[in-house]
């Protein structure tokens, strides 16, 4: 245990005029990326920060979540490029997936990441409390048998791979994205539960490293939550791939056969493979923790807050997964700073939540933010315009031999409400889309905006002329 061994003497005093001896100012529990986001933006700030994790600083994201993750979409995405390189002319040939070299790959960049974030909180000054904690009073937590308070406390404590009734994960053949990750192996056959983002980007790695793929999706398409237009591009681009899908078709259960997977379906289906793996969403982790018991109000396990991210009880805020709303690491850092922020009296502005970006790293990749046609058109009726620009008409694009489109949804003479994207590498557009839809630019505002030639950023500016009425490499 690290804990800072004696209390602060000086009484401070709070602003309900409660006096109190705290050992921070800020307490974090979980230190996953909303609550070290909180932690070394609150000591930047000059707030002593007390930072309580049970496993590794960094959580989910950086040791079983997005940087795992897409190691392994990488080395997908040079496997692609081995088995695909006479297309270019160039003579190379995939011999195969060695599963060991790419897992010690992906761990490398984990730990070299690792290693970066514990140096930067240990030199910030935060005291990392190493243990399980648990909310034992209004803003303090236990971990073993020592009791650590905070002037505030920032619940942070993520989320959990769900899974549904008649479906026990066992990490041998049933598995969660966690498994999935450290899976020696490359299965020769997998069945995805799941068509959202977790079930397509491990389709999309499954694939590209041999494996036969096929994704039961519930509702009607694959990535629901996008733009239709991109469900519909993400699953013509996974059908030439051979990744198999059944969309509106429910998991009921999964029974063990004699070398796999026996996986059924609502009507009486069944679909076999070596594995499953299990991506129905992610549960908050709030059971157990004392939240309750302490008068944080709950919703199905979500903590509830307002807009500045305060919970129930007075010093304690929420950021994260536990918090209703997108669960994406962005939000998470984006959180903690808010809250680190609010805590130090900057008045920070609240966070829009439909300004965050969305991108789903597969094979194609599908990237947006803002609304969908189909909620821009629920609330704004006929005055919704939309434009799309094929990505045929992009020189890097085609360079790149992807396919896909920029999609806007805009007010007629009005703002651009919506950036849809599909194709290989659009994540790293996401950014530009964000900053006009956060803006609140109009098309004309962006249509004068130089963006460099031969980029598939570019593909963002024409989608611009044309929604402003002068395409360049499109027609009228
Ligand atoms: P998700 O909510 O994106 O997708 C789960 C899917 O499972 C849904 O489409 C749902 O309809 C389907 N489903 C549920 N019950 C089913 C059943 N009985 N039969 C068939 N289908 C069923 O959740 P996820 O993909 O597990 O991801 C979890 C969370 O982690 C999400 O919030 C996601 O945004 C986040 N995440 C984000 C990224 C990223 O940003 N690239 C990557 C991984 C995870």
């Amino acid at each position: 245990m690290g804990a800072r061994a004696v209390a602060r003497e000086a009484a401070t005093p709070a602003d309900d005029g409660r006096t109190s001896v705290a050992d921070f100012d800020v307490l974090v529990l979980g230190a996953g990326s909303g609550g070290y986001a909180c932690a070394l933006r609150a000591a930047q700030l000059g707030l002593s920060v007390g930072l309580v994790e049970r496993d590794r600083v960094g959580g989910t994201c950086l040791h079983v979540g997005c940087i795992p993750t897409k190691a392994l979409l990488h080395a997908a995405e040079v496997a692609d490029s081995a088995r695909e390189a006479d297309k270019v002319g160039v003579l190379a040939r995939l011999d195969g997936v060695d599963m060991a070299g790419v897992n010690a790959y992906k761990d490398g960049v984990v730990s070299r990441l690792f290693k970066g974030l514990t140096g930067l909180v240990r030199s910030r000054g935060i005291t990392v409390i190493e243990g399980e904690g648990r909310m034992t009073g209004p803003t303090s937590v236990t971990v073993g048998d020592r009791t650590v308070t905070g002037e505030h406390l920032v619940l942070a404590s993520g989320s959990y791979s769900r899974t549904l009734p008649g479906v026990e994960v066992d990490g041998e053949r049933v598995l969660t994205s966690e498994h999935a990750l450290s899976l020696d192996r490359v299965p020769a056959s997998v069945v995805v539960l799941g068509g959202g983002v977790i079930g397509c980007e491990f389709a999309s790695v499954w694939r590209s490293f041999g494996a036969e793929v096929t994704i039961l999706e519930a509702l009607p398409r694959l990535v629901p939550s996008e733009d239709e237009a991109c469900s519909k591009a993400l699953e013509r681009a996974f059908r030439k791939r051979g990744i198999g899908f059944h969309t509106g078709t429910r998991v009921e259960g999964v029974t063990a056969t004699d070398d796999g997977v026996a996986v059924t379906v609502e009507g009486g289906g069944v679909h076999e493979a070596e594995l499953l793996l299990v991506a129905v969403g992610r549960g908050p982790h709030t059971d157990g923790l004392g939240y309750a018991e302490q008068g944080i109000e709950l919703d199905r396990g979500f903590v509830v807050t307002d807009e500045r991210l305060r919970t129930s009880v007075p010093h304690v805020y929420a950021v994260g997964d536990i918090v209703p709303g997108l669960q994406l690491a962005h939000r998470g850092f984006q959180q903690g700073l808010f809250v680190a922020e609010q805590i130090a009296g900057l008045d920070p502005r609240p966070i829009d939540e439909s300004a965050i970006p969305r991108v789903t790293y597969s094979h194609p990749e599908v990237a947006s933010v803002g609304l969908t046609e189909e909620q821009a058109r629920a609330q704004h009726g006929d005055a919704v315009a939309t434009v799309t620009y094929d990505l045929g008409g992009n020189g890097k694009s085609q360079i790149l031999g992807t396919q896909g489109f920029v999609k806007l949804v805009s007010l007629v003479d009005g703002p651009v409400l919506g950036c849809h994207l599909v194709g290989d590498r659009v994540g790293e557009l996401i950014g530009e889309a964000q900053l006009i839809y956060g803006w609140e630019a109009h098309a004309d505002d962006v249509a004068p905006l130089v963006h460099a030639h031969p980029t598939q950023n570019e593909a963002l500016g024409e989608a611009h002329l044309a929604l402003a009425g002068k395409p360049l490499h499109a027609h009228s």
